[in-house]
């Protein structure tokens, strides 16, 4: 009765509303202190303000001649009255109708309000001038002191994600270490008669159980900390163990037995658990068995889960498109969630339609090809959501709207992107 699913714009609507309603549990998490060598990808937890100004002097960012623009602006020749390069305390003052050699980096001496670059002047015995066919306004090639941030400054709030850029800013600040939020553990739960584990020879009928390694690839990307159990088999009381283990987690990902079929029994083992379902399916392709609830309070606090379908490409659409902006929640980020983005179709897609759902099929994308243009996105070749070998080759899914059977090539594409962050 796929009509009475919600379609993908109601389920994701859903899925951020409980995300933001975690989110103001935010005050809460519990906090670690880490080096900031290793702080990114973690949570900021305490807002970082600037320890002095940003810059904290008036820094050249040139080589050149500090002076009064005005004065160099006569083009004639100043006397260069001392030098100064990066590391340096401030020099000066600038005497009047004078010059100071400065580096990239230094302060600019009291009184300059500019820098000429080298280039820009003719030098000549301890004198300098601006080359006749230039100009130069005040305030050129100079950042005034704080002109970033003033002491005090709020810089980032708490619920920052943490990259490269932050690291750098918190550097700048002067802090060795960053109060982080503690990453939500993450039960990663394989269901399966078929699974065998990865260093182990799968019998006749058997198959690797690729999904617990590659969500657990996915949670860590995200933020969380997996937390692999072993494989749970096709029964009621191995379920039942399992979940009972699993539901110590902040989130718990459980993969396989959600679809119709007869062993498909995650559904009715979380039922005993007294689970909340917020919905048992979604109108997308592939993924479209999802289920999405809550285990009642374990702990103290409900433990939210994902019935992920086994099918990998199934499980991976459905963590970036579902479970990450939960786990994000609960790892105290502000933002977090899929990432969409726009790029141009290569080739007119030919698949078979299946009316009424949103398709998320494996693509690739190649990114910044031509400058200017948008990024160039194409289907990769694949038999269905089982196809690991087509999921590799792909970087995002291409998103087909529910309304379309397919899409001509030229058109501007939706696609969601690998990363969660
Ligand atoms: P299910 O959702 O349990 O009906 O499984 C759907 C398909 O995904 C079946 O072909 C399973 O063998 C496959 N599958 C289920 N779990 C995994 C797993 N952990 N790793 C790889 N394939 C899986
Ligand atoms: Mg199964």
């Amino acid at each position: 009765m796929s009509s009475a699913l919600p379609g993908y714009q109601q389920a994701a609507a859903q899925v951020a509303a409980y995300a933001a309603r975690l989110a103001r549990l935010r005050p809460s998490l519990a906090v670690e202190r880490v080096a900031l060598s290793v702080a990114a990808g973690r949570v900021l937890a305490l807002a970082l303000a600037a320890d002095r100004d940003q810059p904290p002097f008036a820094r050249s960012t040139r080589d050149g001649f500090a002076c009064r623009a005005a004065e160099a602006s006569t083009h004639g020749f100043l006397p260069v009255s001392g030098a100064i390069h990066a590391g340096q305390p401030p020099a000066g003052p600038l005497p009047t109708g004078a010059a100071w050699e400065i580096m990239t980096g230094a302060p600019v001496p009291a009184g300059a309000d500019a820098v000429v670059m080298v280039e820009h002047v003719e030098v000549d015995e301890g004198r300098v001038r601006l080359l006749p066919e230039r100009k130069i306004p005040a305030g050129d090639n100079i950042v005034p002191q704080g002109a970033q941030a003033r002491a005090g400054d709020p810089l980032l709030p708490p619920g920052a994600a943490i990259t490269f850029a932050q690291v750098a800013l918190a550097a700048s600040c002067g802090c060795a270490q960053l109060d982080v939020f503690r990453r939500p553990r993450v039960a990663v739960l394989a269901t399966g008669d078929e699974l065998v584990a990865v260093d182990s020879e799968p019998a006749p009928g058997q198959i690797r159980n690729s999904n617990a390694p590659m969500l657990a690839a996915m949670v860590a990307a995200a933020g969380g900390e997996p937390w692999v159990l072993p494989t749970a088999a096709d029964n009621a009381a191995a379920l039942d163990r399992s979940l009972a283990e699993a539901a110590e987690a902040d989130l718990l990902l459980i993969s396989g037995g959600v679809s119709a079929g007869k062993f498909d029994l995650v559904e009715p083992a979380l039922a005993r658990m007294g689970a909340r379902f917020h919905f048992t399916g979604v109108r997308i392709q592939p993924g479209k068995p999802l289920v999405f609830g809550e285990l009642p309070q374990i702990a103290g606090h409900a433990v939210p889960f994902f019935g992920l379908p086994g099918n990998p490409v199934s499980s991976a659409v459905t963590f970036l498109l579902f479970a990450a902006p939960v786990l994000a929640a609960l790892a105290g980020r502000l933002e977090g969630g899929p990432r969409f983005a726009l790029a141009q179709l290569s080739a007119t897609t030919d698949r078979r339609a299946k009316p009424g759902l949103t398709r998320f099929l494996p693509a690739s994308c190649t990114f910044g090809a031509t400058s200017g243009e948008l990024p160039e996105v194409e289907l990769v070749r694949w038999q269905g959501s089982g196809d690991l070998a087509a999921l590799a080759r792909s970087n995002c899914f291409l998103v087909i709207p529910e309304a379309e059977s397919s899409l001509p090539a030229g058109q501007i594409v939706r696609i969601l992107l690998f990363c969660a962050e």
